[in-house]
């Protein structure tokens, strides 16, 4: 609860800066739109466990974990050849069925959605860019995701 009660604030802080205070952090939980889990120990960063995806294109089959840590954009490929502006079919490693499209890219590639709560609406999702070699994310939360976190699924 320690990160919504931050008294150091200064007072001056603008109002608007609500979604900011309660913005979470690290991805503890997240899901395909069949609501598996997608959080795994394929791959850590700084000690917390990745979010793993399958990719898939005409050539090859392979896993991405990436970071959990909001705003890092460490990425690691398995049996997957990294090949940048390559634009691959993102799956949900358990049911493989491709995460849906939610949004079109700044680079004109679809973005596809991420769940963060089980609800699997597309107001509380993470973006993530269907090219290689993209490093656009977006995190749209609503009220739900801010509940979770005060239940702990974000630090
Ligand atoms: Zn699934
Ligand atoms: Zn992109």
């Amino acid at each position: 609860m320690g990160l919504f009660n931050r008294t150091s604030e200064p007072a001056s802080r603008m109002p608007v800066v609500e979604s900011a205070v309660s913005e979470p952090r690290i991805v503890r939980e997240c899901f395909c739109a069949k609501g598996h889990s997608l959080v795994s120990n394929l791959a850590s960063f700084g000690g917390h466990p990745g979010i793993t995806l399958r990719l898939k294109n005409e050539r090859q089959e392979g896993l991405l974990a990436l970071s959990p840590v909001i705003g890092d954009k460490r990425r690691t490929f398995f049996n997957f050849e990294r090949v940048p502006g390559e634009i691959v079919q993102i799956c949900c490693p358990t049911c493989s069925e491709p995460l849906p499209v939610y949004n079109v890219c700044t680079c004109g590639a679809n973005l596809v959605a991420i769940f963060t709560t089980l609800k699997t609406e597309f107001a509380s999702c993470i973006g993530i860019c269907q090219r290689i070699g993209c490093l656009h994310s977006e995190i749209k939360s609503n009220r739900d995701l801010r509940l979770f976190s005060r239940n702990g699924y974000f630090d």
